[in-house]
């Protein structure tokens, strides 16, 4: 009898990989990790106390079994008793790459697709205020809602259009991409100076102005022209 234990070289199962569904297609989307940009618009820096000169951008890390489907349920997230949304594109890298070139940055990209960041905002600012890492406020359980990733060859590259977001249907989010301070070729090119981006690596781009809380039982709906639209529920 074969030895199940030892068969596949691991002492435990190992994970499942993390996907992302992709439109069009039954195959999913592998994610190896989640990268976020924080303070990517002017507006957004300003009502989190923050100067939006274009000082250099910077990331922070999502787990990347965090990324849940469209139309996931998200319970309502231990610690926090303010729970918040931010709508943001999200950008998968289809090929990876170290000192990437801006000019150069969006051959990398595979597709984009509708994402929210959800944030434990009172544990994230309680870390900010005392130096310590951002990771309890924003790498909880179920905090990467992504909607089904576009391709390239069906998406384009959107440099601008709506993205919005709206709770139990009231508009909370309103704004354009081509408000982004650093634009995607400028955030995948940086990125890769500090860390070697690979297939499968998801970046939200960070979220325009108007955050706020959401409660159990409210429906966050968002959406980006062209991408499509997101929908969770808070349970
Ligand atoms: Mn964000």
């Amino acid at each position: 009898m074969p030895d199940t234990k030892t068969a596949t070289g691991y002492v435990l199962p190992p994970a499942a990989v993390p996907t992302v569904a992709v439109d069009g297609t039954a195959d999913r989307f592998p994610v190896r990790r989640i990268l976020c940009v924080g303070r990517n618009y002017a507006a957004h820096a300003r009502e989190m106390g923050r100067d939006p000169d274009r000082e250099p951008p910077f990331f922070f890390l999502k787990p990347a079994d965090t990324v849940v489907d469209n139309g996931t349920d998200v319970p309502y997230p231990p610690l926090t008793n303010n729970f918040h949304y931010e709508i943001e594109l999200v950008v998968a890298i289809g090929i990876g790459g170290t000192d990437i070139a801006e000019d150069k940055a969006l051959e990398h990209v595979y597709g984009y697709a509708v994402g929210i960041d959800l944030t434990r905002r009172d544990l994230q600012l309680a870390a900010r205020d005392q130096g310590r890492p951002w990771d309890w406020g924003k790498g909880f359980d179920r905090s990467a809602p992504c909607a089904p990733l576009k391709p390239v060859a069906k998406a384009g590259h959107p440099g601008k259009g709506r993205i919005w977001l709206a709770v139990d249907g009231a508009v909370k989010q309103d704004a354009d991409l081509s408000e982004l301070i650093w634009s995607v070729p400028e955030i995948i090119s940086i990125a890769s100076k500090s860390m070697t981006l690979a297939p499968g690596d998801l970046i939200f781009t960070g979220t325009p102005a108007g955050v706020g809380p959401i409660l159990r039982g409210q429906t966050v709906t968002g959406g980006i022209d062209g991408l499509g639209e997101i929908r969770i529920q808070i349970v």
